[in-house]
């Protein structure tokens, strides 16, 4: 695996294949308050992109134009949330998406272990560490330890994807997850329109 610091945005040369597993590290789980601070990005053909996100910094039009393509699915897990940072810091809309904890969710009914740690451990025979997470991503200098964490969170997606996906088909769940990722565009407005604690489908 090779890891692409990059600041600001993508290089102008850069070569994406069709499906990109993106994630993101923040100082915070709240968008309107922290800041949006690095974009993880792979194809799955061995190179992670990192995209340092500067403080005010308002848009990254060459990533803007990978993550809006709607000719390339993203794959995220809990999707709803990095939507929302790169929809409210960066003003990027991401899709369509493919979603491993919604999957995880409709998929694996016999648990309600649905974090990344546990699909990569159950699924994929990996372990993850997840020492990094709560690190300081707003530093000017990531070290050795963050860079290969933030890679580590999209290395698996691809990998998780097609698990989910057969454990999906053979539920008969597919479609109904897809519907629900299909959703998630308007789920993220709502949060951003102040509608977060809002499910608009409850009674
Ligand atoms: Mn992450």
């Amino acid at each position: 695996m090779r890891i692409l610091l990059h600041r600001g945005d993508l290089p102008a040369d850069v070569a994406l294949g069709p499906v990109l597993a993106i994630d993101s590290e923040t100082m915070g789980l709240d968008p309107f308050r922290d800041r949006l601070c690095l974009v993880q990005l792979t194809d799955g053909e061995g190179t992670v992109h990192l995209v340092r996100i500067e403080p005010g910094q308002k848009v990254a039009p060459r990533l803007a134009l990978a993550l809006a393509d709607p000719d390339r699915l993203k794959i995220l897990h809990f999707a709803r949330f990095d939507l929302a940072m790169l929809r409210h810091r960066l003003g990027i809309d991401c899709r369509p998406v493919w979603c491993t904890k919604i999957a995880s969710k409709l998929a694996r009914t016999y648990t309600d272990r649905h974090g990344l740690k546990d699909l990569c451990r159950e699924l994929l025979g990996v372990e993850l560490s997840k020492q990094e997470q709560s690190s300081d991503w707003g530093a000017e200098e990531l070290n050795e330890a963050q860079l290969r964490y933030a890679a580590s969170d999209v290395v698996h997606l691809h990998a998780l994807k097609e698990k989910l996906e057969a454990m999906l088909e053979r539920e008969g769940r597919l479609a109904l997850a897809e519907a629900c990722m299909a959703f998630l565009p308007t789920r993220v407005a709502l949060d951003l329109e102040g509608f977060a604690a809002l499910d608009p489908f409850a009674h």
